[in-house]
């Protein structure tokens, strides 16, 4: 079974030709990276067009590498929310336009269910049940993968994603965007016990998440320092927001491990490509034996190889989408529209 994926949710143009829901046979990723650096974030007109102008070459050289033409694919699979509304249309409008003209089926694929399903590239063995924190750029959710395309999401965010946080507080400490792999970097060079910030806990939940605090805690910091005329120092910030991030997220993680009897625990999303993350969820799984699953970055932060993964196994379920597919840009996790 080939899947052909489409992913336009953000800020990356990409697709890719997935083998049997395991095997990546082409990888294509146009990150607009560049074009939204210099407005400090993402700008969705922007990202529209660029996707506009992009979605087809990628397509084309997404079969190319992959050595298929369109008459081998057995079906098309799309991100179709959540997203921006207007990237995720441009996407869901070639899928359809590519499965019309070829008659093919079209699968509509949840965009944060793709993320975890990144796990399962590298990681031939890995079958659910397992527990997934995905943390991404506008998502921070601990999920209890039952079965393929069947979650529990049991934390999240009350507020800012994790990924937010990592690029409003690099913005702050004059790092720019993108702010993830930047404090990933700096913080290397930083004492991360140098600066004291808030494990937020919340109300009523023991897996949820809040971060705005900790946002907060380091702006109230920054302002502070200069009331003082103490100069910042960058890589000491950084590295301390960091491990504060990374101890609650490692904290809930191994607290829902132990509570719903899992022994395996994977990451997801491009905040799970930060190498301290993973570091510290290494020696946590160690500590508990618990077998460690996670992409390699390319398959943290978007792309549509994931989407193919996802794509894969909800064909296999039997998800079919119309030509009236829509892009829902606050679809829900295992829900289907
Ligand atoms: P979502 O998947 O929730 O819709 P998104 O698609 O924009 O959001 P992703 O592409 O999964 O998010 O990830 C992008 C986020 O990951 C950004 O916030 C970025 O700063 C963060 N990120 C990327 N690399 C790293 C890193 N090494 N360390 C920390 N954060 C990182
Ligand atoms: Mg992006
Ligand atoms: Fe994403």
């Amino acid at each position: 079974i080939y899947i052909l994926a489409v992913e336009s949710s953000c800020d990356e143009t990409a697709a890719s030709v997935v083998r049997n829901g395991r095997e990546v046979l082409s990888n294509i990723i146009y990150s607009q990276i560049d074009l939204h650096t210099l407005y400090g974030g993402v700008v969705p007109e922007i990202a529209s067009r660029k996707h506009i102008e992009k979605v087809n070459q990628v397509i084309e050289k997404a079969l190319s590498d992959a050595g298929i033409t369109l008459e081998e694919v057995t079906a098309v699979a799309v991100t179709y929310g959540p997203g921006l509304v207007g990237a995720l249309l441009v996407g869901v409008s070639a899928a359809k336009a590519i499965a019309f003209a070829a008659d093919k089926p079209l699968v509509g694929v949840h965009h944060i269910e793709g993320h975890i399903s990144a796990n399962f590239i590298e990681n031939k063995e890995l079958e659910p049940p397992f527990i997934c924190l995905v943390v991404s750029g506008g998502h921070s959710h601990l999920v209890v993968v039952k079965d393929y395309g069947e979650y529990e999401i049991i934390g999240r965010t009350r507020d800012d994603a994790a990924g937010e946080a990592f690029d409003k507080v690099a913005r702050a400490i004059g790092l720019g965007y993108p702010g993830g792999p930047k404090i990933d970097k700096v913080s290397k060079e930083g004492n991360p016990d140098a600066i004291v910030f808030p494990r937020a806990k919340v109300d009523g939940s023991t897996y949820d998440f809040s971060f705005s605090g900790l946002k907060s805690a380091v702006l109230n910091y920054l302002n502070s320092c200069e009331m003082k005329g103490i100069e910042v120092n960058q890589a000491d910030v950084a590295a301390s927001f960091q491990k504060a991030v990374i101890d609650v997220l490692v904290g809930h993680s191994m607290e829902a491990v132990s509570q719903y009897h899992l022994n395996k625990f994977a990451i997801a999303g491009g905040v799970a490509s930060n190498t301290s993350l993973r570091a510290a969820f290494e020696k946590a799984c160690r500590d508990k034996g618990l077998e460690f699953y996670h992409p390699s970055p390319v398959y943290c932060t978007d792309n549509a190889a994931m989407i193919g993964v996802a794509g894969y196994y909800e064909y296999c379920k039997g998800t079919r989408h119309g030509w009236d597919l829509n892009a829902v840009p606050n679809l829900k996790l295992g829900e289907r529209i």
